[in-house]
């Protein structure tokens, strides 16, 4: 069970609406500091461990700021994310470049910053070579099609489009170390929002099972295993946040059992969580603009799947609270929709909750990741603003909402 508790009150939320209208993204600064904390202080045994903030579950700097001076990376996939990596001072191997369908001009910038570069497929190794240069430092995408199976998030690793086949990832480490690449990585990425440890850790078998035997086969020496990012986090309150130091523990064994027995242990051990270091300390709040009672009852509220995309898209639950009406009954199901012209726009369906009123402020819980970030201006919607919550209560604007002007600004009306 995870209660769902809201770190902020509602008056001063109300007190926060006056001077910021909703709908906004609200950030519990506190909350991401003392979570990646503890993740690090589970994995405190392997000496340089480093989580890869995926930049897609948040590209926001000021949050992006946060994780860094909890000692993070940033995992970057883009052009953009790349040039924001640089803007927020991340340098050299405090970036990782993991990206597919890759265009040169994102090698050649990943590159120029000495990013840490992962290959997608084994022909963007010439593709690499060509247009960047190969680094000194390589690190490749492993897909293991039937020989895992997955999870319902990010499907079957054999319909997966990401990473290269077992025999691929041979013949690219191979290739590489032939042409003078000296340090290796090896990455995967095969769950997606995954609460079962278990996952995980069959993860980590893999990987450690897979560079004993590139290591003997190919002779060469793994600076690092990135196990990936897709760690889940607890959407319903019925769920429960996987256990750091449980997991931690478990790998740690594998470790020993696998790298130090065939003594490999200078291996470094990586992650590129975004959803679990971010997601569960942001908040869409919104206001109820109206109640609609037709064949089933709606409650209508002035944001949409513009500013949060994943019920919409996946079907995802996000809980939801009404400030103020948290210890009522909920003895009321509503739909919580917004206001696209797409039946899709639904925040929830059939969700029990306590009476609603028209004017009532509507919290819609865990948009840390994957909230803000895949916004978009389907139907002339605009993206909210960003708020930063300070451990002091007070509120930073840490990105404005846009304008209709924003929204113009790239077209050219006079050459109409
Ligand atoms: C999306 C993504 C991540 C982050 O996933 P989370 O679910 O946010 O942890 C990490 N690595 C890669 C390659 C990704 O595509």
């Amino acid at each position: 069970m995870t209660k769902k508790i809201l770190p902020f009150s509602k008056s001063q939320m109300e007190k926060i609406i006056k001077e910021y209208p909703t709908p906004f993204h609200i950030y519990d600064g506190k909350g991401i500091r003392k979570n990646a904390k503890k993740l690090y202080e589970a994995f405190s045994w392997i000496s340089g461990f480093k989580n890869y903030f995926a930049v897609k579950a948040n590209p926001n700097p000021h949050i992006i700021k946060i994780v860094k001076e909890e000692g993070m990376g940033v995992d970057c996939s883009s052009l953009t994310e790349l040039i924001l990596a640089e803007k927020l001072g991340f340098r050299g191997e405090e970036i990782m470049f993991s990206s597919n369908e890759t265009h040169y001009r994102e090698f050649q910038k990943a590159k120029q910053l000495g990013a840490i570069i992962n290959l997608d497929d084994i022909t963007l190794l010439p593709y690499l070579e060509k247009y960047a240069g190969l680094p000194k430092l390589l690190c490749f995408r492993y897909n293991p099609g039937p020989l895992r199976e997955g999870n319902r998030f990010i499907g079957n690793p054999k319909e997966a489009k990401f990473g290269m086949t077992k025999k691929q990832l041979f013949d690219g480490y191979k290739i590489a170390r032939d042409k003078g690449v000296k340090r290796f990585g090896l990455h995967t990425m095969v769950v997606s929002n995954e609460l079962d440890p278990t996952a995980h850790i069959e993860t980590a078998v893999m990987l450690f099972d897979l560079i004993v035997e590139l290591s003997k086969k190919l002779g060469i020496k793994f600076e690092f295993v990135n196990l990936g990012g897709g760690i889940g986090i607890p959407y319903k309150p019925e769920q429960k946040a996987v256990d750091y130091v449980f997991l931690s523990k478990e790998i740690n064994k594998l470790y020993k059992k696998k790298i130090v027995a065939n003594k490999l242990d200078s291996l470094k051990i990586i992650m590129e969580n975004g959803r679990l270091i971010v997601g569960p300390y942001g908040y869409l709040v919104t206001t109820v603009l109206h109640k609609k009672e037709i064949y089933k009852n709606y409650i209508g509220v002035d944001s949409c799947m513009a500013n949060l995309m994943r019920p919409g898209m996946y079907g995802a639950y996000h809980h939801e609270t009404i400030l103020g009406k948290e210890n009522k009954p909920k003895n009321c199901t509503y739909d919580v929709v917004g206001s696209l012209c797409e039946n899709n726009d639904k925040f929830a369906i059939d969700r029990k909750l306590p009476k609603v009123d028209v004017g009532d402020i509507l919290v819609i819980h865990d948009t840390g990741a994957h909230g803000y970030s895949m916004g978009f201006q389907y139907n002339g919607k605009l993206r909210s603003a960003e708020l930063l919550l300070k451990p002091d209560g007070k509120v930073k604007l840490i990105r404005r909402a846009e304008t209709v002007d924003d929204y113009f600004s790239t077209l050219d009306f006079s050459s109409l």
